[in-house]
C-alpha cells in the first residue's frame, strides 16, 4: 500500500538537491571547519556560503546567524540566554499558552531560577491580542517570545505589532518560526526581532539542524559552551555536509514559495471541502487568510477520542493528533485547549499537514478515506 503522506508539520523529507550538495561534505571533504590546513579552509567556505545564503534568504547579515543542533535548541538558547544575560533588568518573561514545548519548557524550567513566566491567552481562532500584551508587561519584563506560526493549527500571529510593543517599552522579542519558515517570506528586518529560532526539517531539509538569528548587538549568554565555534556563541565542531543540506533546502523553498504556497492552499481547499460532515469541524482559522498554507485541525465530533487517527492509520493515511511531540504522551495539547476545545474533543481531533510533494490524488484517496471511516463510526461499528 503507498502511504499517503500529510505530517509535513511534524517533518519533511529531505529535498534530492540538498542530498546532493551534502554528499561531498559527508565523504571527500569531511576536514573540521575550524582547521587551517586546506581541507579544512574547504569545509570553512562550505560553512560561510552555507550562513550567506540563509542570511540572505531571512534578510539578516550572515554574522547574525548561528547555527544550532535543531529548532529546539535554537528556542531553549533564545529564552535562557537572554533571561541569564539580562537578569539584572528584570525577572519576568511573556510568552504565550501555545507555544511549542521548546520555549514553553524553556520557560518553565526558567521558573525553578527565579523568573516570573506570563502565559498570554489565546482567542479561539489561536490569536494572541495585542491588548493582552500590553497589559501584560511590567517594568521588570525583559522579553516577550510569541511564535510566528502555531504548528498544530497553523495559525500565523501579529508578531511585528507585538514585536513593536516590545521595543517601545525596552523589552526584547522572539519569534519561534520554525513552523513558519518555508511557507511564509520575512525579513528580519523588516519585522523588527531580535531573535528568531529556525530548523531545517521543516523545510525540506536534513534533521539535526537549526539556527538562531540574533540581532546584532543583542547580549545573549552561551546555551553549550565550547570552544570558539559560532563566534565563541555556541561550542560544537559545525556540522559542514548539515549547514549545506540547510541553506540549500532553504534556497529552494523561498525560490518557489510563491509557486509551491498557492498549490498547497488549493489541495488544502479541496480536502477541507471534500471531507465537509455535520460530525467535522474545523479548527483555528481555516477560512482565514493569516493561516499556514498546508495545516488543518480537523475535530470529529462523536467519535471516540484517537480512533480517527488510527483508522486513518490503517487506511495508508500518515496524520497525527495535535502534534507529533505530544503523541507520544496522553497530555491533552494546550494549543487545542487553549482555542476553547474539552480535553475530549482535543484528542478527537486529527491534523493533517499537506506539503508540496503531496498530488491531487493523495488528497481524493484521504478525502474517500475519511467518508469511509465516518460512514463506519456512525453505523456504530
Ligand atoms: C518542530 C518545531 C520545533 C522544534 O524543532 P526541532 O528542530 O524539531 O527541534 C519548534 N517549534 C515549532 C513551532 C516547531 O514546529
Amino acid at each position: 500500500m503507498k502511504r499517503i503522506y500529510l505530517d509535513h508539520a511534524a517533518t519533511t523529507p529531505l529535498c534530492k538537491e540538498a542530498l546532493d550538495a551534502m554528499q561531498p561534505y559527508m565523504t571527500e571533504y569531511f576536514a573540521n571547519a575550524d582547521s587551517t590546513h586546506f581541507l579544512g579552509q574547504e569545509s570553512g567556505n562550505a560553512v560561510l556560503s552555507s550562513r550567506d545564503n540563509i542570511a540572505k534568504c531571512i534578510g539578516a547579515k550572515s554574522s547574525e546567524v548561528y547555527f544550532t543542533s535543531s529548532g529546539s535548541e535554537a528556542d531553549s538558547w533564545a529564552i535562557k540566554g537572554i533571561a541569564f544575560a539580562n537578569k539584572n533588568k528584570g525577572k519576568h518573561i511573556i510568552t504565550t499558552e501555545i507555544e511549542h514545548p521548546a520555549v514553553y519548557n524553556a520557560c518553565e524550567w526558567l521558573k525553578k531560577e527565579g523568573f516570573d513566566i506570563s502565559y498570554l491567552k489565546v482567542n479561539n481562532k489561536g490569536l494572541v491580542s495585542i491588548e493582552d500584551v500590553k497589559n501584560a508587561i511590567r517594568k521588570d519584563t525583559i522579553l516577550i517570545s510569541v511564535m510566528f506560526a502555531n504548528n498544530e493549527i497553523g495559525t500565523i500571529e501579529p508578531i511585528k505589532e507585538i514585536c513593536e510593543l516590545a521595543h517601545e517599552n525596552n523589552i526584547l522579542f522572539h519569534t519561534d518560526a520554525v513552523q513558519a519558515t518555508g511557507s511564509i517570506k520575512y525579513d528580519v528586518k523588516e519585522l523588527g526581532v531580535d531573535l528568531l529560532s529556525l530548523s531545517a526539517h521543516k523545510f525540506f531539509g536534513p534533521k539535526g539542524i537549526g539556527a538562531l538569528y540574533i540581532k546584532e548587538g543583542v547580549k545573549i549568554d552561551p546555551l553549550v559552551n565550547g570552544g570558539e565555534q559560532e563566534r565563541g556563541k555556541r561550542g560544537g565542531t559545525t556540522p559542514v555536509y548539515l549547514t549545506v543540506g540547510m541553506a540549500k533546502a532553504l534556497g529552494i523553498a523561498i525560490k518557489d514559495i510563491e509557486k509551491n504556497n498557492k498549490y498547497v492552499i488549493g489541495l488544502r481547499q479541496k480536502l477541507i471541502e471534500g471531507i465537509k460532515d455535520e460530525d467535522v469541524s474545523f479548527n483555528g482559522n481555516v477560512d482565514a487568510e493569516n493561516v499556514l498554507p498546508g495545516t488543518i485541525s480537523v475535530l470529529f465530533k462523536n467519535t471516540l477520542p484517537g480512533i480517527v487517527l488510527h483508522n486513518l492509520d490503517i487506511a495508508g493515511i500518515e496524520a497525527s493528533a495535535g502534534s507529533a511531540c505530544a503523541a507520544a504522551s496522553d497530555k491533552p495539547s494546550r494549543t487545542l485547549l487553549g482555542i476553547g476545545l474539552s480535553e475530549e474533543d482535543s484528542k478527537r481531533t486529527v491534523r493533517f499537514s499537506i506539503g508540496k510533494d503531496n498530488t491531487i490524488e493523495d488528497i481524493d484517496n484521504t478525502i474517500q478515506a475519511v467518508k469511509k471511516i465516518l460512514e463506519r463510526l456512525k453505523k456504530g461499528n
